[in-house]
């Protein structure tokens, strides 16, 4: 508090999503519409112990939100997970002056959270990542834009793998998560997916043995959805080829899908949140995450959302192969 005004930092850590921008503007002005200050702090919590930062004015974040990426730049950094470089970053929070900490990042960057408010810091971590792995919430910022980017592929490559009756594999991201891989699989109609959580049970031999029952039945093409966590893309289609003798090409979408204009689920989701972390923090709520569970936004107590769990649902993969016979 400076003579008697709040002050709010946000950054932004970790890998970036599309729909960071909205959900950093949703800060600054609903901050600035009540009379706080606002810190922009650069490329995540490097540029905290850094000290690297601006002061937001309302017209810093005009004409953002429909820019993919983050205006203030992300990173991820490994003095955080080193006891100096948190006792750093929290005596850099106290020289700011901070009344509060947004931070929108994944669960990595939450993990951070939880280590600057052992050491007094008040943070509110908004969920945003392509991947939606937060265990405490049903949505993660960006992970509309990228399913949406996945489908596209997943069309466009239908398209052309019908023609030639071919079949294709397809890698979307997701670090250790399957979300992206199972939606993308679902909704664009694939044949298999294989992603980390079902790791094991479904083995490529399963997926070859699906392939030559499908042209047994007379499918010509084939779509094969592999998640990032799985991996093994170039390698599995080379293998279908080899096995099946249907040609089989490999695309692999990569950053691709971290990129893009927002969609307006994560514009609206983002917005939201960004307004609710700076309400926790002028109405003095301390340590606090962001989330959106069954139809409604929450603020949940730091400690326990990152105390939660949460498992991929086993009927996403039982539809694909009832819907793709
Ligand atoms: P994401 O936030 O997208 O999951 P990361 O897992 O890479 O991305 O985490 C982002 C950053 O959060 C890391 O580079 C590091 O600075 C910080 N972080 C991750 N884990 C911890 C931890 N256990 N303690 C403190 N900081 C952490």
């Amino acid at each position: 508090m400076e003579n008697g005004q709040m002050k709010i930092g946000v950054l932004t850590s970790g890998g970036d999503a599309p729909g960071m921008n909205a959900a950093i503007r949703g800060v600054v002005r609903t901050a600035l519409n009540k009379g706080c200050k606002v810190i922009g702090i650069h490329k995540g919590y490097i540029g905290l112990i850094n000290g690297d930062i601006t002061e937001f004015s309302s017209k810093d974040v005009s004409d953002i939100m429909n820019r993919g990426g983050t205006i203030l730049h992300t990173a991820r950094c490994p003095e955080m997970m080193t006891e100096a470089g948190i006792t750093r970053a929290a005596a850099i929070y106290n020289i700011l002056g901070l009344d509060g900490l947004v931070v929108i990042g994944g669960d990595g960057s939450f993990r951070g959270c939880k280590a600057l408010a052992e050491r007094g810091a008040n943070v509110i971590g908004i969920p945003g990542t392509i991947d939606l792995d937060i265990a405490c919430t049903e949505y993660t910022i960006g992970f509309d834009t990228a399913v949406n980017t996945g489908l596209d592929a997943v069309r466009r490559l239908r398209d052309t793998s019908s023609s030639h009756e071919r079949c294709s594999v397809v890698e979307m991201m997701g670090r250790d998560a399957g979300y992206i891989a199972m939606w993308c699989a679902v909704a664009g109609g694939a044949e298999e997916v294989l992603v980390p959580e079902n790791k094991g049970t479904v083995t490529d031999d399963m997926v070859i043995e699906q392939i030559l029952m499908n042209r047994s039945r007379g499918k010509r093409h084939n779509l094969v959805v592999v998640a990032e966590g799985v991996g093994g893309t170039v390698k599995l289609a080379k293998k279908i080829q080899d096995i099946t003798g249907i040609q089989t090409r490999a695309t692999v979408l990569g950053h691709l899908q971290r990129g893009g204009t927002p969609s307006a689920v994560d514009c609206m989701h983002a917005s939201m949140m960004g307004y609710l972390a700076a309400m926790d923090i002028i109405e003095g709520k301390k340590n606090r995450i962001i989330a959106y569970n069954r139809g409604r936004y929450e603020s949940l107590d730091l400690n326990e959302a990152l105390s939660m769990t949460k498992k991929m649902d086993d009927e996403y993969y039982n539809v694909v192969k009832l819907l793709s016979i």
